[in-house]
């Protein structure tokens, strides 16, 4: 197989970055270049300039605002979103409910919640995980009772992310538990201003605020929240779960990260000199870069035959998941020494302020953008299930006689 971009893609990758560098203000962009957390109103702000130009929806149908394009044109896009240091979409939003909704909701639910979801006018955040319940999720025990017009939701949902930024939630409840796990799971949205609903917060390493423990207490959810068929909720799950794919690698993220490395040890003087000149160092950056080219073509051959695709997940797609994330730490590894004990205290170029919307010193973002990659190989899938999925799917191994 041939892999070359034609001149059409290569056309419109010019055109998305020539729009993306003149559209979104520098002050989001430099915030998404130094990693530190952004206030809401700039992600909104951001995926609303995306939006006007078709960018954030491209893969949803044509009807509600997709654009038909091609996987590969899919792929660029996202690769100059990242490169250029441009928030993405909300995942949960455009990538996660936003075509559950398009594919299994109600006319109705399509109306209300589609254009609303793409234009992040409508925050949702993704309530599947619970304690006990991740890796093996259909072990989840939110339970929603339904008792006339409404279902009872009560139950806890763990790791949610920006569920304290959120207007809504998406979660799977039990609304059955006599047959096997995986029935008897609904989806359903939930409004976060619903009384009986509470939300802590969870603090983590890297010192941002952005995973929370969701608790239901006896909420009254109406049964017009609820995504297609009761009971049906885990096929919705898997089909969700097979949207976009491929932009799991974190190509250009990882190309970002591993450039500002290079200037770094390139201009960062520490006491031992410049980590540029020690040839240990050069050595691991030269094989981080070629292991992101790899992937990059890896991704490519996955976005190629992706064209092609159901909407069935393309098992090689954990290839791409367990090397991105390893690729995320080694790059935020790799700046980390570039720095030196830099990294403690200044870091590269940092604003010397305390960010007033998450209350994290902005100077110590390249130590908590260490801290915070950790996340990369557990989220999503952690990479200890990814290779389970390889050496059943790709190798065939595991399957007993
Ligand atoms: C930063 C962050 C953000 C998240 N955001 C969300 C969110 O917004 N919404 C949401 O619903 N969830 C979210 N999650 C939850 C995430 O999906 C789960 O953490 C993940 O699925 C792992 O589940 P667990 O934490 O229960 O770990 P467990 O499933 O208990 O796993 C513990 C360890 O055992 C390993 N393991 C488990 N089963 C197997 C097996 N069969 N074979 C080999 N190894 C195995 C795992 O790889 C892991 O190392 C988030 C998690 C993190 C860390």
């Amino acid at each position: 197989m041939e892999l070359q971009f034609t001149d059409e893609e290569r056309g419109f990758r010019a055109e998305v970055r020539d729009y993306l560098r003149t559209n979104i203000p520098d002050a989001i962009r430099a915030a998404v270049r130094e990693e530190r957390p952004l206030p809401r109103e700039w992600m909104v702000e951001a995926q609303q300039i995306l939006n006007r130009a078709g960018y954030a929806v491209p893969h949803w149908p044509v009807a509600w605002g997709g654009r038909d394009w091609s996987a590969v044109k899919r792929a660029i896009l996202t690769e100059e979103i990242d490169r250029n240091a441009v928030p993405r979409p909300l995942a949960f939003n455009v990538a996660l409910v936003g075509p559950v909704i398009a594919a299994f909701g109600s006319e109705e639910q399509k109306r209300r919640f589609l254009p609303a979801i793409a234009n992040l006018d409508l925050w949702f955040c993704q309530g599947f995980s619970e304690p006990g319940a991740g890796s093996d999720l259909a072990a989840l025990k939110t339970s929603a009772v339904r008792e006339g017009d409404v279902y009872r939701v009560n139950g806890q949902k763990i790791w949610t992310t920006y569920a304290h930024k959120a207007d809504w939630i998406f979660c799977l409840v039990r609304t059955d538990s006599s047959g096997r796990k995986q029935q008897g799971i609904s989806f359903l949205l939930i409004d976060l201003a619903t009384p009986g609903i509470e939300i802590r917060l969870i603090h983590t390493i890297d010192g941002y605020r952005h995973v929370n423990e969701v608790f239901f207490d006896n909420v009254a959810v109406p049964v017009d929240n609820l995504i297609g068929e009761e009971g049906r909720g885990w096929d919705y799950a898997k089909y969700l779960l097979g949207q976009e794919r491929t932009s799991m690698g974190n190509v250009g993220f990882s190309r970002r990260r591993l450039e500002q490395v290079r200037v770094v040890a390139s201009g960062t003087t520490g006491p031992c000199g410049r980590a540029i000149d020690s040839a240990a160092f050069r050595r691991r950056l030269t094989q981080a870069e070629i292991e992101l080219k790899a992937l990059e073509i890896t991704q490519m051959r996955v976005v190629a035959a992706d064209a092609k695709a159901s909407h069935a997940p393309d098992p090689k797609t954990s290839i791409l998941k367990i090397r991105g994330s390893e690729l995320l730490q080694t790059a935020a590894e790799l700046m980390l020494d570039a720095l030196g004990p830099e990294a403690l205290t200044g870091g590269f170029g940092m604003p010397d302020e305390t960010d007033p919307h998450q209350g994290i010193d902005a100077r110590s973002a390249p130590l908590s953008a260490y801290f915070s990659s950790r996340k990369f190989s557990i989220f999503g899938g952690s990479n200890e299930i990814q290779r389970n999925i390889l050496a059943k799917a790709v190798l065939g191994l595991g399957a007993r006689k």
